[in-house]
């Protein structure tokens, strides 16, 4: 809620829409296309060739993109999928639609990431698919990661939500699972308004998650079951969804690509700024970012060594008009993940831990220099 007209309201994150990419919308809406038309592939093929991956295929959002990409994999009733607790609720609620069971493996004791040795002991016959969530844009163990898949024969769909753009030991998040899955809400790297991507270096994955995206309908010949009856003809295969990005969100999203180096040092900065200023807080600590990866700076967590002084921290914040958020409520914390699976607190000690004491800063591209010294002024006032 704004404070009052004069007073700036800083958020935790914020769309920088300009000129050019309203004007990219107009063209699109005077085309001849509002769907289906040019955009979307060419839109498509900027994130494959950003990610250095063969294939990509949007989505209308985010979560339809897990959800394609929990499909494209197999997941079916009977199937369990690990993930994380410590993450949002759409990187468990994708297995559910697919009719599989989410099982958590906690974080990390020293980062909000799936602990590899916690995966390897939720593993049983049932285990489909690992869902590692590349929490705040930092990368997930991916190497240990994909050697425990291997091994059991698991597939891998990287939650990449907050981390286009983040590489992990040389490689670009996008090329280190067997899917990847990016959203284009507006709080992400680039926006579609809502929007989301699946890639992959697999054809097969590609052509089940084409096949999801347009109600389970192709017009492929060469896939057809049945013999066609005239050009019309079209085959339904599998029951699919209506989950189509509009040509007037590939617009907007061609657009906002031109600005993701841009945005991602502007991130980078901002993050670097806050992480040399909390040198000299002793009240709170931050996520260091490992030498063999770089975050995307989705979000700017910081941890409170007193837990008791974070609602305050956060409420006193937001009367200065300073909104940060606390990023997660952990997924098994949820009422429908306690009654329907039984999950309780103290169950995940490690994601647990995070949310009691963590409180995301305000971190986006067009927050100004002086902004963010604004919000470290207040920082300091407000934990005194
Ligand atoms: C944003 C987000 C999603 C879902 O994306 P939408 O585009 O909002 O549907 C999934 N997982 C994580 C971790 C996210 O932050």
């Amino acid at each position: 809620m704004q404070k009052s007209k004069n007073s700036v309201r800083i958020p935790y994150s914020r769309q920088w829409i300009t000129d050019a990419d309203i004007q990219a919308v107009v063209v699109a809406l005077k085309s001849n296309y509002l769907t289906q038309g040019p955009l979307v592939p060419r839109f498509e093929k900027k994130i494959a060739d950003y990610c250095g991956v063969r294939y990509a295929v949007a989505f209308s959002s985010g979560t339809a993109a897990l959800h394609a990409a929990c499909f494209a994999a197999g997941v079916t009733v009977g199937d369990e999928v690990i993930t994380s607790p410590m993450t949002f609720a759409a990187s468990a609620n994708c297995i559910l639609y697919c009719g599989g069971t989410p099982v958590f493996a906690d974080i990390r004791s020293d980062l909000p990431l799936i602990d590899p040795s916690a995966i390897i002991k939720r593993i049983t016959q049932k285990t489909k698919a690992i869902i590692p969530v590349d929490f705040s844009g930092l990368p997930a163990d991916y190497d240990e990661i994909n050697t425990i898949a291997k091994k059991h024969k698991l597939l891998v769909i990287a939650d990449a939500a907050h981390s286009l753009g983040a590489t992990y030991r040389g490689k670009r998040v996008g090329t280190l699972a067997d899917m990847t899955v990016f959203s284009f809400h507006p709080v992400k790297l680039i926006t579609t308004g809502e929007g989301g991507m699946v890639v992959t270096g697999n054809p097969e994955f590609f052509e089940r998650l084409v096949l999801f995206q347009t109600h389970g309908i192709t017009k492929d010949k060469s896939k057809f079951v049945k013999r066609s009856d005239g050009d019309w003809y079209h085959e339904m295969l599998a029951l699919g969804y209506n989950y189509r990005l509009t040509e007037l969100q590939a617009a907007l999203g061609l657009s906002q690509f031109k600005k993701i180096t841009q945005f991602l040092k502007r991130r980078t900065e901002i993050a670097e700024l806050y992480i040399s200023f909390f040198q000299n807080v002793k009240e709170l600590s931050y996520i260091k970012v490992p030498g063999d990866r770089t975050s995307a700076w989705h979000i700017f967590p910081v941890l409170l060594k007193n837990k008791s002084k974070r609602k305050q921290l956060y409420d006193r914040l937001g009367r200065q008009n300073i909104f940060t958020q606390v990023h997660y409520i952990p997924v098994h914390y949820h009422p429908f993940y306690q009654v329907k699976y039984s999950y309780k607190a103290g169950n995940f000690p490690n994601a647990e831990n995070f949310y009691d004491t963590e409180l995301s800063l305000p971190i986006f591209p067009k927050l100004t220099k002086s902004e963010q010294n604004f919000v470290l002024r207040k920082l300091v006032e407000c934990l005194d």
